[in-house]
């Protein structure tokens, strides 16, 4: 699977990437969301230059631990896609 078809696997909308903010709003992807302490939520966004960092190590891990590899999961979401 290439770059480009990991990146078609997610929706990608302007926002801050959560590694990159100085950046400024660029194409992201919403990869998960989170409770902050302060309360309510709080979506994490990643640029496709994250989300291919994030997919490999994610691939990594799965080849360590004798897992099947699922790229466009990241959000961990219940669908049965
Ligand atoms: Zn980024």
């Amino acid at each position: 699977m290439d770059s480009q078809q990991i990146l078609d696997l997610y929706d990608w909308q302007e926002g801050l990437c959560f590694r990159h903010p100085a950046r400024g709003t660029q194409e992201t992807a919403h990869i998960k969301t989170i409770r902050p302490p302060a309360g309510g939520l709080q979506d994490v966004r990643a640029c496709a230059e994250c989300v291919l960092q994030i997919e490999d190590a994610k691939e990594r891990a799965a080849a360590r631990g004798g897992e099947t590899y699922r790229p466009g999961r990241l959000s961990g979401a219940s669908d049965a896609s």
